[in-house]
């Protein structure tokens, strides 16, 4: 998905990063470990386990995450330059945007923007991407104050799917799904955008247990588990 000059950079940046990061935490040490926006974005690009992150100080986690909003929008511009090059896909479980994004905040990220652990997996794409579904299911919120779920996730959709699970849509610029549309893996359900806490153009996704906030899974692993390209 990523381009490929992108993704070397950005492989080379996640490689340095972990290395330091790994031997400040393996010498116990609260050694100031030099967090990038780059290098935030290029972590959330690979398999890594965000878990890293949680043993990173608060205060450093805090000013990645403001790096973090800089490297959103440059990740969101560079995607846009890319070109609308949508690929459906014929599987069962997609990715919620078909067009070239860059992962940005991992679940379980902390910093200031977030109260708690970050609930979700963000998508750096620029405003207007296509968001959808991705799986079938029934639409049981839509709109804005986070469809329900309070002003931080800006307007929302909350789908529950046929195994139980829900999945969350954030910050969208617009809703193009009302409550009780049933929905299949791949429609178009809204509009990225930017509304509601959020740093830069990006889609905010979450798996849930609940159509509630405070259910979150770990969203990418779920995606993965499903055998969706993400
Ligand atoms: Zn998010």
């Amino acid at each position: 998905m990523l381009n490929s000059t992108t993704t070397t950079t950005v492989n080379r940046v996640a490689k340095s990063l972990r290395t330091r990061a790994a031997a400040a935490v393996a010498a116990g040490a609260c050694a100031t470990v030099a967090l990038t926006g780059a290098a935030v974005a290029a972590e959330g690009s690979s398999s890594t386990s965000p878990d890293l992150f949680a043993n990173q100080p608060a205060t450093e986690l805090a000013d990645a995450t403001h790096g973090q909003a800089e490297a959103q929008q440059a990740a969101a511009a560079q995607a846009g330059e890319d070109g609308d090059k949508s690929d459906k896909s014929d599987k069962d479980w997609v990715s919620p945007i078909a067009d070239d994004y860059e992962l940005s905040a991992t679940y379980g990220n902390s910093g200031d923007r977030w109260t708690a652990k970050h609930s979700g997996q963000d998508f750096a794409v620029p405003n207007g991407t296509e968001v959808r579904a991705v799986h079938d299911g029934t639409v049981v919120k839509a709109g804005g104050n986070g469809a329900g779920d309070g002003p931080a996730y800006g307007n929302a959709v909350v789908i529950e799917h046929d195994d139980g699970t829900f999945t969350q849509y954030a910050h969208l610029s617009e809703v193009e799904v009302a409550v009780g549309d049933e929905v299949s893996t791949n429609d178009e359900i809204a509009l990225s955008g930017n509304t509601g806490n959020s740093s830069g153009p990006h889609l905010h996704f979450e798996v849930r247990t609940s159509a509630d906030y405070g259910t979150a899974i770990d969203p990418m692993k779920f995606l993965r588990a499903q055998d969706a390209d993400v």
